[in-house]
């Protein structure tokens, strides 16, 4: 998507701190980390947020999750939150559908 700053780190038009990539997923780490550990693991797919979800989807939120796992065990954390903010309302700033990995201490809700 033309205007989406996710879309442009995907597309390496911005930079960014990548610690994963495959063909379907990226994860870097957020601009403005709120615990010591925070990352944001995107689908590469420019899906606006959970509420544009179809059912084709799925086995992509799934990958998510598991790639959240994954991460998780490579950086041997011994507990994390994963939160996905939908819309304005819900804290939602980046209209790229988007998960964030936490760990260590919280020092602001995302
Ligand atoms: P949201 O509130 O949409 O769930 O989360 C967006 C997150 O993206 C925020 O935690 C914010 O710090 C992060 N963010 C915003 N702009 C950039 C950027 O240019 N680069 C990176 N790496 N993270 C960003
Ligand atoms: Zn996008």
């Amino acid at each position: 998507m033309k205007n989406c700053l996710f879309c442009k780190i995907i597309n390496k038009e911005l930079p960014s701190d990548i610690v994963y990539e495959d063909d379907k997923i990226i994860v870097f780490k957020d601009i403005r980390p709120k615990a010591p550990i925070h990352l944001l693991i995107l689908p590469k797919k420019h899906i606006p947020s959970v509420d544009h979800l179809e059912i084709p989807d799925r086995d992509l939120m799934g990958e998510l999750i598991l790639t959240a796992k994954v991460i998780a065990e490579k950086n041997n954390l011994k507990g994390y939150k994963l939160m996905i903010n939908v819309g304005r309302d819900g804290g939602q700033i980046i209209d790229h559908l988007h998960l964030h990995l936490l760990s260590g201490k919280i020092t602001e809700i995302p």
